[in-house]
């Protein structure tokens, strides 16, 4: 069976969590927790469950039970920092008590990815961490707790406002979960990604050719009801004076 990571997005329902210049933690971090679970999902062959999909509040309690529960291999939580508004940065977490030694080193691996891709925007690394956060120390699998910068201060917020930043974190952190549980890359993926490929290759769908245009202009109908433009397939028709041939 292949690997289940837990996305945890930090607070939820009546607990906004950290704000800051209209962006509430609850709200971003969901976001966030979304786009890595989906980039994980569509590139690898993994299998990724959320503590919360929506604006509910779960306790903390229950985010670590429900990936005990499921038998998660990797938990991560996902916030923002805030602290006094002139506070900038990023740093990660992994449990203050005895933790498998696998944990700091993912910690460390996740944290660098995650560093690489936030430096070209000026964000300081603020190091990796230790502490006796709950959902760290309920949880029995190796877990990560992310702070994503200050959403406190006016700097970092931009930045947490910029969707190229966002979708850098989010990159970044699905690739690190990626290597460090060593997950395979789906096969299309790999194929897609081949030296003879090009990023921006079309690829033309053809849904039927006829000699005879009265059935290329039912198959048109039937497509038009289906919702598909003509644009689509107009350029496939026969011309007007293929009308007499049979096929
Ligand atoms: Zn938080």
């Amino acid at each position: 069976m292949s690997k289940l990571v837990v996305i945890d997005p930090g607070h939820g329902g009546h607990d906004p969590g950290a704000s800051g210049y209209g962006l509430l933690e609850k709200n971003s971090t969901l976001d966030l927790a979304l786009q890595v679970g989906k980039v994980l999902q569509d590139r690898y062959v993994v299998r990724v469950e959320w503590t919360r999909t929506t604006d509910a509040f779960v306790s903390l309690t229950d985010r670590a039970t429900l990936a005990n529960r499921l038998k998660a291999d990797y938990f991560i939580s996902l916030h923002h920092n805030a602290y006094d508004g002139n506070a900038r940065g990023f740093e990660s977490y992994i449990f203050s008590g005895k933790v498998n030694p696998f944990t700091g080193n993912a910690q460390k691996l996740i944290h660098v990815e995650i560093m690489q891709a936030l430096k070209p925007y000026g964000v300081v690394d603020r190091g990796t961490k230790r502490a006796d956060f709950a959902v760290l120390r309920e949880t029995v699998m190796p877990a990560l707790l992310v702070e994503y910068l200050f959403i406190d201060n006016a700097q970092d917020n931009a930045l947490l406002q910029n969707l190229s930043v966002r979708q850098a974190m989010v990159e970044a952190t699905a690739r690190g979960i990626a290597r460090v549980l060593g997950l395979s890359e789906k096969p299309d993926r790999q194929k897609a990604q081949g030296p003879s490929q090009t990023a921006d290759k079309i690829y033309r769908v053809q849904v039927g050719a006829f000699r005879d245009r009265r059935n290329a202009e039912r198959l048109l109908k039937k497509l038009k009801s289906l919702g598909f433009k003509d644009a689509m397939i107009t350029e496939t028709l026969a011309p007007p004076s293929d009308e007499n041939q049979t096929n």
